[in-house]
């Protein structure tokens, strides 16, 4: 096995554009597990950790968005601007793992993981993030959206570098939940994202691990923006909050599996949505 280890991005791209079939890591917190388990067994690998400039986050030129490197740590999302701006991909953050994962671990690796239960992706996907991947000579953003494409499945090319994502700062509210079975250290049964955009008078909601990728609910994010007016402080009434839970419930797919049911991971998702709702309602 080979093992490369650039110090920039341009040696990087260089590296996987030669070799597009090598192996990428970053934190290794997913990819060590499976070769760990025999799942992979790579031949040449990329290794990523000393690229800087994608340890990093920058605004944009306008500073309406902000681009959040695909190898920051989830550390650093936990606590800061990152924190202050997207108080949601904080609060998921620090739920990924222990500190020692949370230290390696990286927004990019989960999505090149794209497990329907990784704790980032629900917050891109409320969020309307743009995933940013690169080779040496082309350069191309993708919606989170188009990009998970299935369980553990995403658009990226042979060749491609997840460079970074792209969150544009929303004026409003947002929070994360997820539940797992036990407190810490756990992967989600179940997980949401919901996001209101007070100047739009939006709702975004996300799901995750009851679906094969995260699951937006946009039905019920229709039906909501009807009901109240999300431009102001609002009041959610006991029937509408019920009736809130009923429709994002309906609009997931989960599945029974060795983690948990499809019925719990229904109630699940209408109880941790019906939270978000109340504690959004609150501020
Ligand atoms: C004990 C433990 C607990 C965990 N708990 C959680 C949890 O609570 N929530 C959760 O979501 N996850 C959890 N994970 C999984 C893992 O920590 C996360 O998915 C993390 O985001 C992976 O990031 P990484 O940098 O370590 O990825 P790596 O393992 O380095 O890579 C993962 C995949 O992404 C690809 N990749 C990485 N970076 C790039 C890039 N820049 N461009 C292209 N492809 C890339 C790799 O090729 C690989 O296929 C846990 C893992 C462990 C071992």
């Amino acid at each position: 096995m080979t093992v490369v280890v650039p110090q920039t991005l341009k040696e990087a791209l260089a590296f996987s554009s030669a070799n597009p079939e090598a192996q990428i890591i970053q934190g290794g917190t997913d990819l060590m597990v499976e070769i760990n388990f025999n799942h992979r067994k790579p031949t040449d690998v990329i290794a990523l950790r000393r690229v800087e400039e994608i340890r990093n986050y920058a605004h944009s030129s306008d500073r309406s968005k902000l681009i959040v490197g695909a190898g920051l740590p989830y550390q650093k999302m936990e606590h800061g601007e990152i924190a202050e701006l997207f108080p949601a991909l904080a609060q998921a953050a620090r739920t990924v793992g222990s500190p020692q994962i949370r230290a390696a671990g990286s927004i990019g690796g989960n999505l090149g993981t794209c497990s329907p239960a990784g704790d980032a992706l629900p917050v891109l996907s409320a969020l309307d993030a743009e995933v940013n991947l690169r080779t040496e000579t082309t350069s191309r953003d993708v919606v989170i959206h188009d990009f998970m494409i299935g369980v553990k499945r995403n658009d990226r090319q042979p060749g491609e570098l997840i460079v970074s994502v792209t969150l544009p700062i929303i004026d409003g509210w947002q929070g994360y939940a997820k539940v797992g079975v036990r407190n810490a250290m756990v992967i989600s049964v179940a997980s949401c994202c919901l996001v209101i955009d007070r100047k739009l008078g939006t709702v975004s909601v996300a799901l995750g691990a009851v679906g094969p990728t995260i699951i937006r609910c946009r039905e019920t994010e229709q039906w909501l923006a009807t009901k109240i007016d999300l431009k102001s402080v609002f009041d959610v009434a006991p029937s509408l909050l019920k009736e809130f839970g009923d429709r994002i419930a309906n609009e997931s797919k989960p599945i029974d599996d060795h983690r948990s049911t499809a019925a719990y991971r229904r109630h699940a998702v209408a109880t941790l949505s019906r939270r978000l709702l109340l504690r959004a309602n609150t501020k």
